[in-house]
């Protein structure tokens, strides 16, 4: 376990067992030792066949823990509350999840529900994104914040004024200036009056790759002089009261609470000046950017570490805020933060399997095939041959690679001129991949084959190489034998994965034996990616046509086991997958049935059958219809 460093990234929610499995904590540091769920159970519980007791899931697995998502929020909110206690702040924190981060309906509705008596709210970037937070919202506290960030046009603000109808408490946040044109026309209109936030474009700069938005130059918000014109123009129109909230976002994964308490603090000091230009200012909303330890070293330069943990980054905030406001005299806001990748991202484990290792071909090699191979060598390759079995009886290691080397070349050219058939070409690979590994100078990194895509479930590694925690989630009590990369099922050289946390190349992994991981695993070796609840599932595609994974949605429960599956959805099938790119499964398979009937009897006539043999006919066309039937209604994987 030490090997994978779980117990520094995996903290507090999941550590290994007596077992050698991965067992989630899915209520934190409060967990109780029966409480906690052996991850391998789940994967058996969902995977196995329905004779069998279980749920006939194929993999790749989502599986998704609301107990974790609940610690998650709960957590971020105590990290608040002690913070504006410890600091005497005089208002209170009331944060809002960014749909976009993860926007599954279960993880939206759970969210809202765990949040709802501390008011916590959802945040919206697009119509859509509006449409999911406004429902999820009836559910919820009135009070809660309803954020409606992104490029907004007529449309958009006209839905965010209905959401203010229907008393959810939506904001809508001027991203860009020609927005508030749209929206005092339209709030007049229909006669709504709105609560309107502005987005402060930051001088202060994050500079790792999820900050190419912030500073100056930064992608969105307004610039100083556009807040001043906003000011004006909603004070002429008799709005200025509108104006009741900042926000600003310096970016993803802010690097230290430096730098993060530079941004408030900016931040604080435009929040006092709008205050004191006349705005009814209420709330000041910190955006996201509260990381994630992806590898646990807790680095402040790399792009995948973060130096501090919710409760720092919760003093931070409070104290930069406090700081300004109480030079300034102005009332302490209520504190919002954005955060999205620090609520979700635990609580979703995808699973996947290693079914077959490539590497070491042990070559197949009579006597009889051995002197085959012999008689077939022409005169030079003959030499290395003999050179290479004079230098192995000495023991010269060198020698033997030097000469397997020769003799390798040397076949691969005689194959290209035709003068080697194909089987001795092999067995001179698995020759040489044999002197190779009897004196330690194989290649020992390994590829294993994985039933993933990449592109669709592990989006960011191939875009922007993101770093996950990726283990084995059982035998963990073993020494793994091997190092290895992960090559996906995609027909795509950029679907492997040969990087890992800790900079390293390759993954330590048990062998594939026969019988796998023994009893445990059922001959099977599962590998979890963790901590990839928040992004990667909006961004994955379908290249290949490989489409999503099964989804199991598990809690904790104190009876006879200490889980419960409450929700089990397999992942698409081909047809939904072929659906997505405008084609119709429908006609392509009557297209196919059509094909297979014009076959049957095409054959049946060849075989002088065409006459009153009908039932073959009959059976055989059945047999390949529900075949073409059940490929379109199988996983992709
Ligand atoms: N708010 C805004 C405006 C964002 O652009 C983002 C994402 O970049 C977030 C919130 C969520 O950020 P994070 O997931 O880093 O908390």
């Amino acid at each position: 376990a030490s090997l994978y460093k779980i117990d520094r990234w995996g903290a507090p929610y999941f550590s290994v067992n007596s077992s050698g499995n991965i067992c989630v904590r899915p209520h934190g540091a409060e967990t109780l030792p029966h409480q906690e769920i052996d991850l391998l159970k789940i994967v058996k519980k969902a995977s196995d066949p329905k004779s069998g007791g279980g749920l006939g899931l194929q993999l790749p697995l989502v599986v998704r823990l609301p107990d974790v998502l609940k610690n998650r929020v709960e957590s971020l909110q105590s990290a608040f509350d002690f913070a504006i206690q410890a600091n005497g702040y005089q208002a209170r924190y009331q944060g809002v999840y960014p749909v976009k981060c993860n926007h599954d309906r279960f993880v939206v509705e759970d969210i809202v529900r765990f949040g709802s008596a501390f008011r916590f709210g959802l945040e919206a970037g697009s119509k859509p994104e509006l449409l999911l937070a406004m429902s999820c919202l009836c559910k919820g506290n009135p009070d809660s914040l309803l954020i409606c960030n992104g490029f907004k046009d007529a449309e958009y603000i006209s839905l965010a004024l209905v959401a203010r109808k229907l008393a959810l408490n939506s904001v809508i946040v001027l991203e860009q200036e020609e927005e508030l044109d749209l929206v005092i026309e339209l709030s007049n209109k229909v006669n709504v009056r709105p609560v309107i936030g502005v987005r402060a474009k930051l001088r202060t700069k994050h500079s790792g790759h999820f900050g190419s938005t912030s500073g100056e130059k930064g992608k969105f918000g307004l610039t100083t002089t556009q807040i001043l014109r906003v000011v004006k123009r909603l004070e002429q129109a008799g709005m200025l009261d509108c104006l009741q909230l900042l926000h600003f976002h310096i970016g993803s994964q802010i690097p230290t609470t430096a730098l993060l308490a530079d941004g408030v603090g900016e931040a604080a000091q435009i929040y006092c000046e709008l205050v004191r230009l006349g705005a009814n200012m209420k709330v000041i909303d910190t955006g996201g950017g509260l990381g994630i330890d992806y590898d646990g070293s807790k680095a402040a330069d790399s792009d995948i570490s973060v130096a501090y943990g919710l409760e720092e980054y919760a003093l931070a905030v409070v104290q930069a805020i406090r700081f300004v406001c109480d030079r300034k005299s102005v009332k302490h806001p209520v504190i919002c933060t954005e955060s999205g990748r620090a609520i979700v991202s635990h609580h979703s484990i995808l699973i996947f399997e290693a079914f077959s290792s490539g590497g070491y071909d042990s070559p197949v090699m009579s006597q009889a095939g051995l002197q085959y191979l012999v008689d077939g060598f022409g005169e030079e390759a003959g030499a290395d041959y003999r050179n290479l079995t004079a230098a192995t009886m000495r023991g010269e290691y060198e020698a033997c690679l030097l000469y397997a080397d020769q003799l390798k070349q040397r076949c691969v050219e005689q194959f290209k001129e035709g003068s080697l058939g194909i089987e001795q070409l092999a067995a001179v690979d698995g020759l040489c991949d044999l002197v190779s590994k009897a004196i330690g100078a194989s290649d020992p990194v390994l590829t294993y084959h994985v039933n993933l895509s990449v592109f669709t479930s592990i989006p960011d590694f191939w875009g922007i190489g993101q770093l996950f925690p990726i283990v084995p989630i059982h035998r963990l009590g073993q020494r793994p034998g091997v190092r290895g990369i992960l090559s996906d099922l995609t027909c795509d050289s950029d679907g492997k994965i040969d990087k890992f946390i800790g900079g390293e190349s390759s993954l330590p992994l048990h062998e594939l034996e026969g019988n796998g991981g023994g009893v445990s695993g059922n001959g099977r070796y599962y590998l979890g990616m963790f901590l990839g609840g928040a992004y990667e599932e909006a961004l994955g595609g379908v290249h290949n046509l490989f489409g999503g994974p099964s989804i199991v949605r598990v809690l904790q429960s104190d009876g006879p086991h200490s889980f419960a599956v409450t929700l089990a959805v397999p992942g698409p099938s081909c047809a939904d997958v072929l659906r997505v790119m405008q084609h119709e499964p429908e006609l392509m398979f009557e297209t196919l049935k059509h094909r297979a009937e014009e076959f049957c009897r095409q054959d049946d006539h060849d075989c002088g059958r065409g006459d009153g043999s009908n039932d073959d006919h009959g059976v055989k066309n059945a047999a390949l219809a529900s075949s073409l039937a059940q490929s379109f209604h199988n996983m992709p994987y």
